[in-house]
């Protein structure tokens, strides 16, 4: 589709290179089959990770221990063309590099980080985050997974849910109560007491691999904890990269919707015209390629922001906030010009438009994202 407002001009050669390297990617490996895998709920992760991780898409903002070291406008724009294919393989990115890798790469001690970072740039060790629990989603700050000192030992009991990558994860950093606050743990997945049900009949974000984690008096030794960190600031500096990512992904999520709409509506006849012919269906799709691009300037000028070290989290909060918004919105608009192939698999917009609506929920919800700015505005504080 054509790049009106030439945004993509701005990237640099080595930022255009990431892009079409990631988009044939996607092209070849994806796209032919994440409609089966959506329908199947499998996300074949074991086999993607290592060609992930050899595109250097796995911890690509990281420096050092076998991670690329791009920019965050590099790291954006793969997001992006990940996700044109499909939210569960950008959130399966997302995990591994921005919640898993990274506080390991920031918080970590010496020895955690060698044991675990090259293995996880490369894909050949997968891991997850566990911060939310059954009953504390919005407000972690009361989260009930406790680990308790045992000599020099930590003993961790408790629950997490909603687990992207729980079920094949080799290791999880698993934030829960201490006696000093909270603090994140390095817990290698074959750990006895550990155990991690995959949840089933999800309507969103199908080929994603979503589980629950339990921890049954799990022993891990002192070196488990990570030294770097106390207090939530720890989890929510993670989530901060994370969402960086979706405020660029969700752009392309809602391109692949835009340019199926367009697509379909040049072909698709009735009432002896093409559909895009109609006036109705092109208001649609301006407003749609408007919407679309208005968020990719939004999550560039904040990929810009994040390189020059400035980036703030509620500057994030406005681009999670707006830009999501802005994929569903066009999601379900490509999806009314599909009309009744709108709602199946044979197009990619339905599957779009569900995972979306995961999308809008993990990483903080609309509605979190809202009060955040509002705090912005007014300097009140309405969380609870
Ligand atoms: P709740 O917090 O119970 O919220 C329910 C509703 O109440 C929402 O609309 C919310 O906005 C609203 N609400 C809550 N508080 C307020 C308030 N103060 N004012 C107004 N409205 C409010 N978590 C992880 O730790 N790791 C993961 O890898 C992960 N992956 C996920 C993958 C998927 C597919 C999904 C769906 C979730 C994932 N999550 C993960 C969890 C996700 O971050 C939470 O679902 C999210 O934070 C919301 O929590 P909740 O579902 O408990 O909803």
């Amino acid at each position: 589709m054509d790049d009106l407002l030439r945004l993509d001009d701005r990237l640099g050669p080595d930022q255009r290179l990431i892009r079409d390297t990631v988009r044939s990617f996607v092209a070849d490996r994806v796209l032919p089959h994440v409609g089966d895998w959506f329908e199947e709920a499998v996300f074949p992760a074991r086999e993607l990770a290592p060609e992930l991780g050899s595109l250097g898409l796995l911890g690509m903002h990281l420096e050092g221990y076998g991670c690329a070291g791009t920019d965050a406008v590099s790291y954006g724009v793969a997001c992006r063309e990940l996700e044109a294919g499909d939210s569960g393989l950008r959130s399966f990115v997302s995990v591994q590099g921005s919640l898993a890798m990274f506080p390991i790469w920031r918080y970590g001690s010496d020895e955690q980080k060698d044991e675990w970072l090259p293995r996880m740039a490369a894909g050949q060790a997968i891991g997850c985050f566990g911060l939310t629990e059954p009953d504390h989603g919005s407000d972690p700050a009361g989260m009930r997974t406790y680990a308790k000192k045992d000599g020099s030992d930590w003993i961790l009991n408790g629950a997490k849910m909603w687990i992207t990558n729980g079920s094949i994860a080799d290791v999880a950093v698993v934030w829960a109560q201490t006696d000093e606050g909270v603090r994140g743990f390095v817990v290698p997945t074959s750990t006895p007491g550990f155990s991690a049900p995959e949840i089933h009949k999800k309507l969103s974000l199908r080929a994603s691999v979503t589980s629950s984690l339990y921890f049954d008096d799990v022993r891990l030794p002192a070196s488990a904890a990570l030294p770097g960190v106390v207090g939530l600031r720890g989890p929510l500096s993670c989530l901060s990269e994370a969402r960086f990512g979706i405020i660029w992904g969700v752009v392309g999520a809602a391109r692949a919707c835009l340019e199926a709409a367009v697509e379909y509506s040049k072909t698709r006849v009735q009432f002896d015209k093409p559909i895009g012919a109609f006036q109705l269906t092109q208001e649609k799709l301006a407003w749609m390629y408007v919407g679309m691009t208005q968020a990719g300037l939004t999550a560039l000028h904040l990929g810009e922001l994040k390189d020059a070290g400035t980036l703030e989290p509620r500057q994030i909060s406005f681009g999670k906030l707006a830009n999501v918004r802005a994929a569903l919105d066009i999601a379900r608009q490509a999806r009314s010009i599909l009309g009744g192939n709108g709602i199946t698999l044979e197009y990619p917009v339905i599957r779009h438009m569900n995972n979306l609506e995961s999308v809008l929920t993990y990483e903080g919800t609309q509605e979190v994202h809202t009060l955040v700015l509002g705090e912005a505005l007014t300097g009140l504080a309405a969380y609870r």
